[in-house]
């Protein structure tokens, strides 16, 4: 399969952030990675390859060297698995003349409008009652059939539709599940219930995203463009995989972490504010025998990207943008630059980016937002504050970024997949 369907296929399978993990862990496991539990003793082997997951919506994978070298460095790329949706509230059923409709709340930050009429899905993780009061079942489920829709408003009802209108999260934007005459009391509930072949009294708990079915696809007249929902940030997700299953340099540590939450501030157990990344890379090196010393100045010497996607120029929408730094489709990865590092940035660990694009023919461009404009967080200082290593903020450029559906350009998945690979291979 070529590469665009594979990335294709991961996208239309990665429904919520529990299938992004899922799916991940598939590619790990087929590429030779060997699943840990941190729970558990260690005994990693040099040039191994290990992955570990993380409440099941986070995953850090890394390989070791062959040698790893007295002065090694630990090449560690990030980006997240969570993206902007709607969240199913408990009790969600809501009643209105013969309509149900579920009571929602927002993930992240929504562009609401493009939300409207598509055909609606549900994915995430149902907690079941279990004999062990600790230790409930916890299932995973992606429902794939379409099951609810968000209908706009018929424009003769509201005129002044294309003039900018106010949409409410509580109010405008319940999706409609179904008709019903009778007791609605557990609909929703009970509809899982049938779903997982469980008794519903038995559901305890969820954590369900909504998501639309639109499925990841090629457009443009020389098929220049990959419009898909979620490519922030699983295109970056993508890559990394990529980049950490081809070959690896002998002397270093290469890792690869998949944060959920960045969408929501970082700071919760899985994401990237957490103290995990710290805590494992304390036991990789305890468990090779290597003193916490050793680690920090491993730290010290090494190299962090932050991948998240960029805001590309729009051509309907020139003067958004920085008048001598936009990023464009397709003309390659965009260094993400701010002077209140809100993109975590570092004068020399750009040049080291540079350097490694030149000497692997990728394309780059460095992108800068207008001086009077605030430039949206991401991961980059989140994680350097946390493992104060060089960290720089780097992403392909997309268009209509938080939407239901999102436009990136075709040669700069290629370009990112390669990145990944030169930055996992290149000699020191
Ligand atoms: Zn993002």
């Amino acid at each position: 399969m070529i590469q665009t369907e594979k990335f294709y296929k991961f996208l239309d399978n990665s429904t919520s952030p529990f299938y992004v993990v899922k799916n991940t862990s598939e590619i790990l496991d087929r590429a030779g990675f060997k699943c840990l539990s941190f729970e558990e003793p260690w005994n990693l082997q040099k040039a191994g390859s290990y992955y570990i997951k993380l409440y099941d919506t986070a995953l850090f994978a890394f390989r070791l060297g062959k040698s790893l070298s007295e002065d090694m460095i630990l090449r560690i790329a990030a980006a997240h698995t969570d993206f902007p949706s709607f969240r199913i509230k408990p009790n969600p059923e809501m009643r209105e003349k013969g309509y149900i409709r579920l009571n929602t709340e927002s993930y992240g930050g929504m562009v609401l409008s493009s939300w409207f009429d598509r055909p609606l899905s549900v994915s995430g993780k149902v907690s079941l009652r279990s004999q062990h009061l600790f230790k409930p079942k916890e299932v995973l489920v992606d429902i794939k059939k379409p099951l609810m829709v968000i209908p706009n408003l018929a424009i003769h009802l509201n005129r002044k539709v294309n003039y900018g209108v106010e949409i409410n999260k509580q109010k405008d934007v319940l999706p409609i599940m179904g008709t019903a005459d009778e007791d609605i009391h557990n609909y929703f509930k009970n509809h899982l219930a049938r779903h997982l072949d469980v008794s519903a009294d038995d559901i305890l708990d969820y954590d369900l995203f909504i998501y639309n079915l639109d499925k990841a696809c090629t457009v443009g007249a020389s098929d220049e463009f990959i419009c898909a929902p979620r490519l922030d940030d699983l295109s970056s997700v993508y890559a990394l995989i990529q980049g950490i299953i081809s070959q690896v340099n002998d002397n270093d540590i290469h890792m690869i972490c998949l944060f959920d939450n960045e969408e929501i501030g970082n700071r919760t157990k899985q994401g990237s504010a957490s103290l995990f990344i710290t805590m494992l890379l304390e036991k990789i090196f305890q468990t090779l025998g290597k003193s916490r010393m050793e680690l920090y100045e491993a730290v010290h010497r090494s190299l962090i990207l932050s991948v998240d996607v960029a805001q590309a120029y729009h051509p309907n929408y020139g003067t958004k943008f920085d008048p001598t730094n936009t990023a464009e489709l397709n003309k390659g990865i965009a260094f993400k630059i701010d002077t209140a590092q809100r993109y975590a940035y570092d004068t020399g660990a750009i040049a080291i980016l540079q350097q490694l694009c030149e000497e692997y023919k990728i394309p780059y461009q460095k992108f800068v937002n207008r001086s009077d404009a605030t430039a949206g967080g991401t991961m980059g200082p989140v994680i350097s504050t946390q493992l104060p290593a060089r960290t720089v903020d780097i992403g392909v450029p997309l268009l209509a970024m938080h939407s239901a559906v999102e436009t990136m350009g075709a040669k700069d998945l290629d370009s990112l997949i390669r990145l990944m690979e030169a930055f996992f291979t290149a000699e020191r």
